[in-house]
C-alpha cells in the first residue's frame, strides 16, 4: 500500500498540541477560495510515495521531541482522500503510543474506523450552511455535516478552525451563524479564527490556476482577533 505525501513538517507548532510531525497528504476534493496549498489538490500531481511502515518509522524517529503532548498530525490537502493508507498509519502510530491528530474539513464519508484511531480532530469549518459552504469551496456541505455527527457519536475531542476572509465572512452576521453552528458541537477544546493571507498566491501562477481572490486584501490580524473574541463571548451566552 502506497500513500501520496505532498510534504512533511517535522517540528510543527500550530497543527495540534505540543510539537507535531505534520504530514501534508496529497489530494483534496474541494477548492477553498483562500487555499494556500493548491499544489496538494490533484492526487495525481508529483509527490512523494511512502508505505505506511516507512512513514511511521520516520515519525517514530521524532518521538523524543513529542514529550507529553506532541505527536503526529495528518493534514493536507484532505487526508481523508487516502483513507486506507491513513487508517494503516494511524493504527501503527497508536501501536507505538503516538498521539494522533487529523486536520480535516470532513469532506469524505464513512470515516468511523479512522476516527477510532484519532485522538483529536482539527475541524476546519468552511461554511455554516449549504450556500456559504458552496461559495467558499465549490463543494457540498453534507459530507462535512455527516463527519461532524460521527465525531459527536464517537465523542471525539475537537479543535475548531475557520479562515476569515475580508468581504466574504468577516462580518458579525457570519460570526453569529458560526456561534450557532459551534454551539451544537460537543467536546470543543479550542476555537481559532485564522486570518486570510496571500502567501500562497504565487503558487497559482506557477500551476496555471486562476486565483479567484485576486483583489482581496489580507485579513487584518487584530480585526480577526476581535471577531474571535466576539465569537467566544457569543458561545458563553
Ligand atoms: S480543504 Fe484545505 S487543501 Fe483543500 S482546498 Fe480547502 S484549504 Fe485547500
Amino acid at each position: 500500500m502506497i500513500g501520496k505525501i505532498n510534504s512533511i513538517e517535522t517540528m510543527g507548532l500550530v497543527d495540534g498540541p505540543g510539537i507535531r510531525f505534520v504530514v501534508f497528504m496529497q489530494g483534496c476534493p474541494i477548492r477553498c477560495l483562500f487555499c494556500h496549498n493548491p499544489e496538494t489538490w490533484n492526487i495525481n500531481d508529483k509527490c512523494t510515495c511512502y508505505t505506511p511502515e516507512k512513514l511511521v518509522k520516520k515519525i517514530i524517529n521524532y518521538k523524543p521531541y513529542f514529550k507529553d503532548n506532541g505527536g503526529v498530525t495528518f493534514s493536507g490537502g484532505e487526508p481523508l482522500m487516502q483513507k486506507e493508507f491513513l487508517l494503516k498509519c494511524l493504527k501503527l502510530c497508536k501501536k507505538n503510543n503516538i498521539h494522533t491528530c487529523l486536520d480535516t474539513a470532513g469532506t469524505i464519508d464513512d470515516c468511523e474506523e479512522i476516527l477510532k484511531y484519532t485522538d483529536l480532530v482539527l475541524f476546519d469549518i468552511k461554511g455554516t450552511n449549504k450556500d456559504n459552504y458552496k461559495k467558499m469551496t465549490g463543494g457540498n456541505i453534507n459530507n462535512s455535516i455527516n463527519f461532524l455527527k460521527l465525531c459527536q457519536k464517537l465523542n471525539k475531542k475537537m479543535w475548531i478552525r475557520c479562515v476569515i476572509v475580508p468581504g466574504i465572512n468577516d462580518n458579525i452576521t457570519y460570526i453569529d451563524e458560526l456561534a450557532t453552528f459551534i454551539k451544537e458541537i460537543n467536546n470543543v477544546e479550542k476555537i481559532e479564527l485564522l486570518p486570510y493571507h496571500t502567501l500562497g498566491v504565487h503558487k497559482y501562477k506557477e500551476l496555471g490556476i486562476k486565483y479567484q481572490l485576486e483583489n482581496t486584501p489580507e485579513m487584518n490580524i487584530e480585526k480577526c482577533k476581535d471577531l474571535e473574541n466576539y465569537l467566544k463571548n457569543g458561545l458563553t451566552k
